[in-house]
């Protein structure tokens, strides 16, 4: 555990070395690791959130005194099993999954607050809206009452040289601001992860998801 909570402080170190760390919130991305680390993490770190990537490692760990986000693709026929446990759904990326999430809201009476999911890449088969699609994809949100937007997760291809990479935050960081221009509460750009999360914070992301960093290459 020391060396976990030791990875974590790395962490804010280095968010600290390059803006306020009130200004980013860390998720730590949990998937394969057991809940009794998650746990252990969150209590002895700054992180309160844990963000899960599949639904049934969700269900089987969820512990309702943590915050969760659901951070992975999502079908639509699992949304009524994490509907009532998660804080922010960041992985919304076409009309249907958004149709599904707003009646399972309005069944438990709550308004689910998402990220539209943008794919900064282009690249073809990838979950992710493409970046032309993600304005008018923002409007058709306002028709669901039991879903609010909060911000944007963007997810870049693997492999990329640090200068492509810089174009698809650059990307992601315009699209997010173009939304906040248009919509009202609009904070969340959901970018970076443990190979590039600082320069994601560079880039203008204010909520960065953070795994194998923190958990060992496990994750
Ligand atoms: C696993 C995962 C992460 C964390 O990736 P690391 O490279 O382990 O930091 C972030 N976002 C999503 C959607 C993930 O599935």
């Amino acid at each position: 555990m020391k060396k976990l909570i030791n990875n974590v402080s790395e962490i804010y170190d280095k968010i600290a070395s390059i803006t306020s760390i009130k200004n980013v919130e860390v998720i730590a991305a949990t998937k394969t690791v057991p809940i009794e680390i998650i746990k252990q993490v969150i209590e002895n770190t700054m992180i309160e959130i844990a963000g899960e990537n599949r639904v049934q490692e969700l269900i089987s760990k969820y512990d309702n005194s943590l915050t969760w986000d659901f951070i992975g693709q999502l079908q639509t026929n699992k949304v009524k099993y994490i509907i009532d446990k998660v804080r922010l759904i960041h992985s919304v990326d076409r009309e249907k999954l958004l149709e599904t999430i707003d009646k399972e809201a309005n069944k438990i009476n709550k308004v689910q607050r998402i990220l539209i999911q943008v794919n900064t890449g282009q690249e073809q088969n990838k979950a992710g809206l493409y970046p032309s699609n993600v304005l008018e994809f923002a409007e058709k949100v306002k028709e669901y009452s039991n879903v609010e937007l909060v911000g944007l997760m963007a997810v870049t291809p693997l492999g990329l040289t640090l200068q492509d990479l810089q174009k698809c935050f650059d990307q992601a960081y315009d699209i997010y601001k173009q939304l906040q221009n248009k919509h009202k509460g609009i904070k969340y750009l959901s970018m970076g992860m443990s190979g590039d999360y600082d320069q994601a914070i560079k880039s203008g992301a204010n909520l960065v998801r953070i795994g194998r960093k923190i958990f060992g290459e496990r994750v």
